[in-house]
């Protein structure tokens, strides 16, 4: 199988799209991410966002990140994890952020991570969300995280339902999803979500099919199951890595055309910071 060739003809406009990217290390992958970025850029994206590292550990990349979007004339929106942050820490971040005109955050608890931690001041992102509201009031469109097959630590799913329920009454505007394979656990959780009487738009998180080792290390940390039938193709293909993403090509544009036809509200992609296969797949939805 050859990938497809990506011949851009009109940007969808039939539905939103966001981008997700992390915020490079190296002055090589700022530049990357600038190409990245002005491949996306055709499709029109409501917003580009750039993730945070637990405990702040990428506080200023993310920041310089997000700025440099901003100037460009995106809508950039930075993830603030909060997970072992002091107040002080993150009322100093949504200042600067307010300071810059910065409009739309994406509010975590953020993964705890091993070894010695410092305690912080939120256990949930629950608290964040309330904490940005009290300290902020209207200025942000507040992101949540939002988990169709469920948080690897949800003691169980209606509980982890509650916490969705939990950030939207703190005053989250909307909800990202984990990405997942199986369409219909995204509508049955939405459909969960409609009957506690949760109404913000609920995005799907789509994320790419770059390579089976990344994707089943992932998978393992964030509890997004990867359906037997998919794992088996995958691994069928081997080190034949153009055929492995051109499948995966393939089966996520399906996905994503099932979502919208059944009413997904938009899509937000994980990009790795990549372009060609999320265009690829963007492609075929176009047509
Ligand atoms: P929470 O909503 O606080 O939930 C965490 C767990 O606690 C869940 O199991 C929940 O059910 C449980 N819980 C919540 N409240 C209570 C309560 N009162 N009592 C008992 N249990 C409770 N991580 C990063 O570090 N940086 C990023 O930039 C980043 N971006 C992400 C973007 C998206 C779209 C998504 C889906 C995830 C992202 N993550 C990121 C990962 C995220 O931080 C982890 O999934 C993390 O483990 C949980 O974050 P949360 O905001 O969902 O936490």
């Amino acid at each position: 199988m050859i990938e497809k060739e990506i011949q851009m003809k009109t940007p969808p406009n039939k539905f939103e799209l966001s981008f997700e990217f992390f915020p490079p290390k190296t002055t090589e992958g700022m530049d990357k991410l600038r190409e990245t970025r002005s491949q996306l850029a055709k499709f029109n994206p409501e917003f580009f966002s750039v993730t945070f590292g637990a405990g702040g550990s990428t506080r200023d990349r993310t920041m310089d990140t997000v700025l440099e979007i901003q100037h460009e004339g995106f809508q950039a929106a930075p993830h603030i994890s909060c997970i072992s942050s002091s107040k002080a820490e993150i009322r100093d971040l949504l200042l600067a952020y307010q300071a810059q005109g910065i409009k739309r955050l994406v509010a975590l608890r953020g993964d705890i991570p091993s070894g010695e931690v410092s305690a912080g001041d939120f256990r949930y992102a629950s608290e964040l969300v309330q904490f940005i509201r009290a300290e902020t009031g209207n200025h942000f469109h507040i992101e949540v995280a939002a988990y169709p097959e469920f948080h690897p630590e949800a003691r169980t799913p209606a509980a982890d339902l509650q916490n969705l329920k939990r950030k939207v009454d703190a005053g989250a505007n909307s909800a990202i999803t984990q990405y997942f394979y199986n369409a219909d656990a995204y509508f049955r959780f939405v459909e969960q979500c409609d009957a506690l009487g949760i109404t913000i738009p609920i995005v799907p998180g789509i994320m790419p099919i770059y390579n089976i080792t990344q994707l089943a290390r992932f998978s393992s940390i964030c509890g997004a199951e990867i359906p037997r039938w998919l794992k088996m193709r995958l691994e069928e293909y081997g080190d034949d890595m153009t055929s492995l993403r051109a499948f995966g090509v393939d089966v996520v544009s399906e996905l994503c055309d099932t979502l919208l036809a059944w009413g997904a509200p938009s899509l937000h992609f994980y990009t790795l910071n990549q372009a060609g296969t999320i265009s690829n797949i963007i492609h075929n939805l176009s047509e």
